[in-house]
């Protein structure tokens, strides 16, 4: 079989962008999904923030991947007549003299130049506890992951490209010509499946250590602030007034629907010590991320099939570099073109 034809397994954010891509260069697919209420992408926050985590540092190759996240969900935006992806303010407040010492040294960094406000952060003293000491970043983002996802299903679905099932892999048959699933041919199979990943048996050497995170729903007036805000956690102001703030990373876990009552006290300490204002906690979603140890993300053919393909490990940041991940592997698998030695599955068997 040599003409492409694509089964993509998960509309995860991985998923859904590899979808995109190939609907962009007309080549036929379809996406076989489970339909779960409660995801990762679902659950995610869809934040995009180039300075991150204790380490004050710009995340791995933050520009390469927000430029091109820019211009595709603009695109997917205009394509589906909705817009989910928002620029935004970004305030990180530093939480201890050591951080504030940290940050004084980090920020002389030539590559944290671009993404530096040069104005400090004003904010409402009666909305935000201990205001001073922080900094604004710029080229941050949101993206309404709901809309994003929903919306993109919609369209896949017209299409006659979007399917519910549990795949089971057992049931897709592959050879050097091709994929047979269900009675249907396919030039290659794409798993891309989040978390789930970790029981597939072609891929169980992948070192996955995937961590189970939580956010929480939140009522509280802000005063109008619309930037999101950071200090031991983030809290994130949507649109329809409502509010999230996460998120817990636990390594360890059985369920992974069920979060730890000790990692959801901790995360409402830290919501309460940032947030002066009195808020109330309404929901919460509790999803698992998925994670490959020492690596950004993984991604190509599997080592004796060549028919299967895998796109995953895309942790805490799938928003950001999904776009440019399932840009890179589609290109790979339509024009030969060589994967970053850093990202290709085969090069980084343990
Ligand atoms: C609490 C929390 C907060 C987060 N916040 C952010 C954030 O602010 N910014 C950000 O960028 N990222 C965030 N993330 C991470 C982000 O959600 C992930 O990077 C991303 O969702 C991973 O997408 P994925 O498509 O690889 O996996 P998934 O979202 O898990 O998608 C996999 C899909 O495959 C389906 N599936 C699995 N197995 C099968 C099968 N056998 N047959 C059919 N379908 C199958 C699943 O049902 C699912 O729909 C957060 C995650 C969590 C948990």
């Amino acid at each position: 079989m040599t003409r492409p034809r694509f089964l993509i397994i998960g509309q995860g954010l991985a998923g859904t962008a590899l979808a995109w891509h190939l609907w962009e260069r007309e080549v036929p697919f379809v996406i076989a999904d489970r339909d779960e209420a409660v995801t990762c992408s679902k659950v995610a926050a869809g934040l995009i923030t180039p300075i991150t985590g204790m380490r004050l540092t710009v995340s791995w190759r933050y520009t390469l991947f927000y430029r091109e996240a820019l211009r595709f969900y603009r695109h997917c935006g205009k394509r589906l007549g909705q817009r989910f992806f928002f620029p935004r303010g970004y305030v990180r407040l530093l939480k201890s003299e050591a951080e504030i010492a940290k940050w004084h040294k980090r920020r002389q960094d030539p590559d944290m130049q671009p993404f530096l406000h040069p104005q400090p952060p004003v904010l409402d003293a009666e909305v935000i506890h201990t205001p001073e000491n922080g900094f604004q970043q710029r080229h941050a983002a949101w993206l309404d992951t709901t809309v994003y996802l929903k919306e993109s299903r919609s369209f896949f679905e017209s299409l006659g490209a979007w399917m519910r099932a549990e795949v089971q892999p057992a049931d897709v048959q592959d050879d050097t010509s091709g994929v047979k699933w269900q009675g249907q041919r396919f030039s290659h199979v794409i798993w891309a499946q989040g978390w789930s990943a970790e029981k597939h048996p072609l891929l169980h050497w992948v070192p996955f250590q995937s961590a189970r995170g939580t956010i929480f729903t939140v009522q509280a007036d802000l005063g109008g602030e619309k930037r999101t805000l950071n200090r031991g956690c983030w809290l994130l102001p949507r649109p329809d007034g409502s509010l999230r703030a996460g998120s817990t990373y636990e390594w360890k876990f059985d369920d992974p629907n069920t979060p730890d009552p000790g990692q959801l006290a901790q995360l409402e300490t830290h919501l309460r010590g940032l947030l002066k204002a009195p808020a109330e906690i309404t929901a919460m979603q509790t999803a698992v991320r998925p994670i490959i140890k020492n690596q950004q993300a993984l991604m190509g053919t599997h080592p004796t099939h060549p028919r299967v393909a895998f796109l995953n490990g895309l942790g805490s940041k799938g928003s950001l570099r999904s776009p440019w991940l399932a840009r890179h592997l589609i290109e790979h698998l339509l024009d030969g073109s060589a994967l970053d030695p850093e990202l290709d599955l085969q090069g980084n068997r343990i």
